[in-house]
């Protein structure tokens, strides 16, 4: 070949790879900006951030809104985070539908709908996750960030050979470094995770808050499904929730399983360890996750139908049930609802006198037959200092 049809190639190759750059890069860029839109519900009295509890934090991609509704009469403080993995929709979808439509009769509620919100600025195009993934509503689509399990890589670089766990010294996979449920309790001179970790123990510190939850979603072929991990100190609770739910509401059982001592960083076992406050964590089934699975796009992550995952179900491979009907958005988010109000309402039975009244937060039959979306309220049609963004 002559040296000028080299150049020639290799200028058109160049020229080739630049354009997939700049192609990836905007749409990527578009991704991380993308803001989503929440209109703050009747009973937020005040929407702070979480820089304002870990000056650090302030105006960087970690300071996720701390929306506070309070019933200006004294009683339990619940604190409901969704986010902390953002490849799982329904954790942060309920945490919305919360923020949006609960009214508090009594005591108050803190709830944070993106807790790590650097997490939810990447998805994972090597695994052909979505980019975005889109909501019905009365009033037309909501279009959320499908984000991943992992802080950024553009926050947080390079991983450590080996993540060695503050303050247990427990070593863990070196990329859980950026796992938000790795990193509890968190460590105020940290990486960036454990910062945000940090940041999220002083909200619940200073807000003397008596019970926090976690949202989560897991693959069908992970132990920990459909259930509520409970610290030792939030035991009772979790049991009455599953064995109530398990009896009158749900299709579907959910359990309730203690917090391993010796596994760290988690958020059922730190925050009950490190704080006064009572910590819960909620599984739902999230076929989109499976390693199994088969075509990864929007409607496997919203419909929950997939005939790989079925197919190892009928192996026995999974530890939770799957049918032709799937495990849609609709069911995820209305267990978490429902298991939510329910931990409430066993809270107050065991609390008199410190009781929290949440009342307006759909329920998981309500919500199977309205949908998510139906509780979104259309921005457009609201006062601008009611609209915030994720
Ligand atoms: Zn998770």
């Amino acid at each position: 070949m002559s040296s000028k049809k080299l150049i020639i190639i290799k200028l058109l190759t160049a020229v080739l790879i630049i354009t997939a750059l700049v192609i990836s890069a905007r749409s990527f860029l578009a991704h991380r900006n993308y803001k989503e839109t929440v209109v703050a519900g009747p009973s937020v009295t005040e929407v702070k951030t979480l820089g304002d509890y870990f000056e650090p934090i302030k105006n960087t991609v970690a300071d996720c809104n701390i929306y506070i509704l309070d019933s200006g009469k004294p009683g339990a403080i619940f604190f409901v985070i969704g986010g902390t993995h953002p490849e799982e929709p329904a954790a942060n979808l309920s945490a919305e539908i919360l923020a949006e439509n609960a009214t508090l009769e009594k005591g108050k509620l803190i709830v944070a709908i993106r807790a790590n919100r650097s997490a939810s600025t990447v998805t994972r195009p090597g695994d052909a996750y979505p980019q975005f993934y889109t909501i019905k509503t009365d009033w037309g689509e909501k279009k959320y960030r499908m984000g991943d399990r992992w802080t950024n890589p553009l926050d947080s670089w390079p991983d450590p050979e080996v993540y060695v766990h503050y303050p247990s010294k427990q070593m863990l996979a070196y990329m859980d470094i950026r796992n938000f449920n790795r990193t509890w309790p968190g460590k105020k001179d940290g990486s960036f995770t454990e910062q945000v970790n940090y940041a999220f123990m002083q909200i619940i510190k200073q807000e003397k808050v008596d019970l926090f939850i976690d949202f989560h979603e897991a693959e069908l072929e992970y132990p920990v499904i459909s259930t509520i991990v409970a610290h030792e100190s939030g035991r009772n609770i979790a049991a009455m929730a599953s064995m109530m739910l398990t009896d009158m509401e749900f299709e579907k059982p959910i359990s309730m399983e203690f917090s391993p001592k010796s596994l760290h960083g988690l958020s059922h076992r730190e925050v009950g360890d490190y704080s006064d406050a009572i910590s819960l964590l909620f599984e739902t089934p999230e076929p989109f996750l499976d390693r199994v699975r088969g075509i990864t796009d929007e409607h496997l992550l919203l419909e929950g139908k997939d005939p790989f995952v079925q197919r190892a179900g009928e192996f026995g491979l999974l530890y939770e049930t799957i049918d032709e009907d799937g495990w849609p958005i609709e069911v995820r988010v209305g267990r978490h609802c429902s298991t939510a109000l329910m931990v409430a309402q066993i809270w107050n039975q065991m609390n008199p006198g410190k009781e929290i009244k949440i009342k307006n937060v759909p329920k998981y039959a309500e919500i199977i037959k309205n949908g998510v979306g139906h509780y979104f309220k259309n921005p457009a049609n609201m006062d601008s200092d009611r609209i915030y963004y994720e």
